[in-house]
């Protein structure tokens, strides 16, 4: 049976028990990245952030299913429907098709996804394939009189709620409301500056290039339905709990609810996850901003992408978190600190099954208590240190991975696998690889190479990592 599950829901703006529609099953939703670049490592931490939720979740006695959309069409660079198409100007400046480059920037979402330790959702959908979803709600949507027609486009009229702001204090929707004001452009056809577009036929971008005929005439769907829409078409009309970063609450999320719910003409979704940003010196992270950090990046430049992730949990999702190389630098060492400490234990010996269910409650607990992550390593650390066999040891650790995705156990028989290599291959190893750093220092790449192919064909990889070169037998 699902134990007890509680987080900061904001939609009441306190910590809530999670009561899901099915017992014993959540259903999840998650806005996916808009294709128009690379997934900086700010996008990466929200994925990791409910990658911990979902596998929370399951170690709480969960099953659950996640669905991702893939937003490949309809996002402007503005949230509030102005400004360019994301996806056309990644187009344009790569001289690619709108298609091509979201084929490339999804499959290079997935990679660094995957890398970090998180796991493949169930479904993931993208936009583009769900027009007719579109289509449908909005002509409910005009039907029931919530939406309506103007200068071609087809726009949801807010003034039809009672409340709108669903997600802010008296205070935050006075200053939405001066903000709605003073920084969108003007669109005459809005009845209400609030109101926002669930189709467009008569766009500014006169060569879109993806359109598709519609009850309005030939067009293209706004960026807010398709959530709704994917998320009802495979998560039916209840959805448990909606996911995202903290910028999307306004406008997407506040468009999302009112859309969904004067579509069904009930309740949505009860319980609304968001995790805060991730800042470098500069501010908050940002796709736009032009160069970006990736988890491939950080990976060239010989960072483990699941140290990265290490630095993630170790703070609570709620918190913005302030990037820098040094601190990740530390995080390095803390994190090979503790695989060499996992790398000690030896495997033989009985598990003390009571010691481990005491363990296994307590992280389940913190995890369960608002997603405290940094606690849930906190308790790995007493683990490592509990008056127990190191049996029982090792599989707490491997119990706990299935939320944390550490991979403490593979990289520590990496280690250990180095420790029982013969010495004489081992003085081999190490002087190529002295040769090889010469090499490369002399700029003689050609050699380096060479070394490398030959260390390869004996059945050595290396890699060169900010630590220096590391190698593993393959
Ligand atoms: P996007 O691809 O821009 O639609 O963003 C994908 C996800 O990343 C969304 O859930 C955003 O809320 C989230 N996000 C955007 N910027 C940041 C950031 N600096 N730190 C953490 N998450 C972010
Ligand atoms: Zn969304």
């Amino acid at each position: 049976m699902a134990q007890d599950f509680s987080f900061y829901n904001s939609l009441t703006r306190k910590i809530d028990k999670l009561e899901t529609n099915e017992p014993g099953k959540v259903s999840i939703y998650t806005c996916g990245p808009t294709v128009y670049h690379y997934a900086h490592i700010g996008n990466i931490r929200t994925y990791i952030m409910q990658d911990a939720l979902v596998k929370s979740l399951e170690y709480a006695g969960y099953e659950v299913k996640r669905v991702m959309n893939i937003t490949d069409v309809g996002h402007l660079s503005s949230d509030a429907d102005t400004g360019e198409d994301k996806m056309l100007a990644g187009a344009k400046r790569e001289h690619k098709s709108v298609m091509e480059i979201a084929k490339f920037y999804t499959d290079a979402f997935f990679k660094d996804f995957q890398a970090v330790g998180n796991k493949m959702p169930d479904v993931i959908e993208p936009a583009t394939n769900c027009i007719p979803e579109f289509i449908h709600m909005v002509e409910v949507l005009l039907e029931k009189g919530f939406a309506y027609q103007a200068g071609g486009n087809i726009y949801f009229d807010t003034s039809k709620l009672d409340d709108y702001y669903v997600f802010s204090s008296a205070l935050e929707k006075e200053q939405l409301e001066v903000g709605v004001r003073d920084d969108v452009e003007e669109d005459t056809n809005k009845k209400n500056k609030t109101d926002f577009v669930l189709w467009f036929t008569k766009s500014k971008f006169e060569d879109q290039a993806l359109k598709w005929d519609s009850p309005w005439g030939v067009g293209y769907p706004g960026w807010h339905i398709e959530c709704s829409c994917i998320s009802m078409k495979h998560l039916g009309e209840r959805l448990d709990i909606h996911c995202g970063g903290v910028d999307n609450m306004f406008p997407h999320h506040t468009n999302e609810i009112a859309q969904s719910e004067s579509y069904l003409g009930h309740k949505w979704c009860g319980y609304w996850f968001h995790s805060n940003h991730l800042n470098d010196r500069a501010g908050k992270m940002s796709k736009s901003k032009g160069a970006v950090l990736t988890v491939s990046l950080l990976k060239e430049k010989g960072y483990d992408p699941l140290v990265y992730r290490f630095f993630c949990l170790q703070s609570h999702y709620r918190k913005p978190l302030e990037f820098s190389f040094e601190v990740l630098d530390s995080t390095v060492a803390v994190y090979n600190k503790l695989v060499k400490r996992v790398a000690e234990f030896k495997e033989d010996g009985v598990v003390d099954e009571k010691v481990k269910e005491e363990f296994e409650a307590k992280f389940r607990e913190t995890l369960s208590n608002d997603l405290n992550t940094s606690m849930a390593i906190t308790i790995l650390y007493d683990a490592l240190k509990a008056d127990t066999n190191d049996a029982t040891k090792l599989a707490i650790v491997k119990s706990f991975d299935k939320v944390l995705s550490l991979d403490l156990i593979g990289h520590a028989a990496a280690l250990s696998e180095e420790a029982e290599v013969d010495p004489e291959l081992l003085k081999y190893i190490e002087e190529q690889i002295a040769k090889r750093t010469e090499a490369k220092k002399a700029k003689d790449f050609a050699t380096a190479d060479a070394i490398r192919e030959e260390l390869l064909s004996k059945g050595v990889e290396i890699k060169d990592t900010r630590e220096g070169v590391k190698w593993q037998l393959i």
